[in-house]
């Protein structure tokens, strides 16, 4: 049995009313929005609950309004996208608590949808207040939340909400909880991390919590370059942080005594400008000149990730291993990627990965279909491979 409370555990919702957190933040310009994945996400969700009758109440924030109305942030134009992609008629009310909703909630027919105004209209929202959770919860007779991306934030929508009705996680959810158990819950070793990106300053607690629980953690990406600069490389030009030299030596420290391997580039690819299809070279370490920058990492840093994907059985993926936007320093992370997913289609690895710009590196490397999971929660993925509890997730506990 799942840890968490999903829709497998409903019994008979025709006619009830079921509120359902979902993440509509689509991007709209001109009143239209633009992709429509975040949408696309929750029709499992959306679909069930029509097929089995219930009446769907959609909760949502939209941008920061920081808990004043903005019109420029309302939900309203998002509605006609939800009609369409879920082929049923959905209705919108202009304010999500109140008689306004209270009285649209009262048209809506069995299977129907409405989705409720911006929550963060109301400063309630954010400060997890409990009268605005009050009001929230009695529009509805059960609270399904299917938005992972926002359960990192205890607001009334995602945690006081779900103390007052009964909770489940929605489809989406459920899925995105199965596949981080997977990773680092109850993965199946050897566990490989592999951790890059810019700067190590905004990754610490998940250095630190990764450390403790995979057997190998990969460092790539200008990241890496702070804990090679704190092993006496020289590193020219390149981004690093010399003030984390010593957090690094301790992360390096902390893993000796986890007997969790470190593995950092030992080769790199070097330019004296940040510029797509800058003049470049690959060297090895100490080579690195002054007046040059670490953009990538080399052949042989990419063979040995490599190396280590091919005896992982799962991997844990974070950032890219190289300033991936700006062509030719795209090779190793492109190459690492194509490689999980290879061994994943293979069904020789369970792969995971998410947070920041690590969804754009996998889709510019044609490898993100391939993975078994890629979360597009971002903050809420970094939360929880820090290891920090979320509370939108830890509301929906069964008992
Ligand atoms: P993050 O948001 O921390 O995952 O960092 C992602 C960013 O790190 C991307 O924009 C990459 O271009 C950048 N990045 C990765 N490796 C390097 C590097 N060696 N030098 C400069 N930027 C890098």
């Amino acid at each position: 049995m799942a840890a968490f409370k999903t829709l497998d555990d409903l019994g008979d919702i025709s006619g009830k009313r079921v509120l359902v957190r979902v993440d509509l933040n689509v991007p709209v310009s001109d009143g239209k929005v633009g992709d429509t994945t975040r949408i696309e996400r929750v029709l499992p969700t959306l679909n069930e609950l029509s097929n089995k009758r219930a009446k769907i109440i959609l909760l949502a924030h939209f941008g920061r309004p920081k808990g004043a109305v903005n019109p420029a942030m309302s939900l309203e134009p998002v509605v006609a996208s939800v009609a369409e992609l879920t082929g049923r008629p959905a209705a919108f009310a202009s304010d999500c608590i109140g008689e306004t909703a209270a009285s649209a909630i009262a048209g809506l027919a069995d299977g129907g949808i409405l989705v409720l105004e911006n929550t963060r209209f109301h400063p309630g929202e954010e400060s997890n207040d409990d009268a605005f959770a009050d009001q929230l919860a009695a529009l509805g007779d059960i609270y399904v939340n299917d938005a992972f991306s926002a359960a990192h934030r205890a607001h009334a929508s995602t945690e006081a909400i779900a103390r007052r009705l009964p909770a489940y996680a929605g489809r989406a959810m459920h899925a995105e909880l199965e596949a981080l158990e997977a990773a680092l819950g109850n993965p199946k070793h050897p566990v490989v991390a592999v951790v890059g990106g810019a700067k190590v300053s905004s990754k610490i607690d998940l250095l630190a919590n990764l450390i403790e629980k995979v057997d190998a953690l990969v460092i790539g990406g200008g990241m890496a370059n702070t804990f090679l600069a704190a092993r006496g490389v020289r590193v020219g030009k390149s981004l690093y942080e010399p003030d984390l030299a010593e957090t690094a030596r301790q992360i390096m420290t902390q893993a000796a005594a986890s007997n969790t391997a470190i593995i950092l580039p030992t080769d790199a690819v070097v330019a004296k400008a940040f510029e797509a299809g800058a003049e470049n070279r690959t060297v090895t370490l100490d080579q690195v000149a002054d007046d040059e920058m670490i953009l990538d990492g080399g052949e042989k840093t990419t063979a040995i990730i490599n190396a280590w994907i091919d005896d992982a059985a799962t991997l844990v993926w974070n950032g890219p291993l190289g300033a991936f936007e700006i062509p030719p320093f795209d090779r190793a992370t492109v190459a690492a990627a194509q490689h999980a997913a290879e061994r994943t289609k293979a069904g020789k690895l369970k792969s995971i990965a998410g947070g920041g710009d690590t969804v754009a590196a996998l889709n510019h490397a044609g490898a993100g279909d391939d993975f078994s999971y890629v979360s597009t929660a971002g903050g809420a993925f970094l939360e929880w491979m820090e290891g920090k509890p979320l509370p939108g997730v830890e509301v929906l506990r069964r008992g």
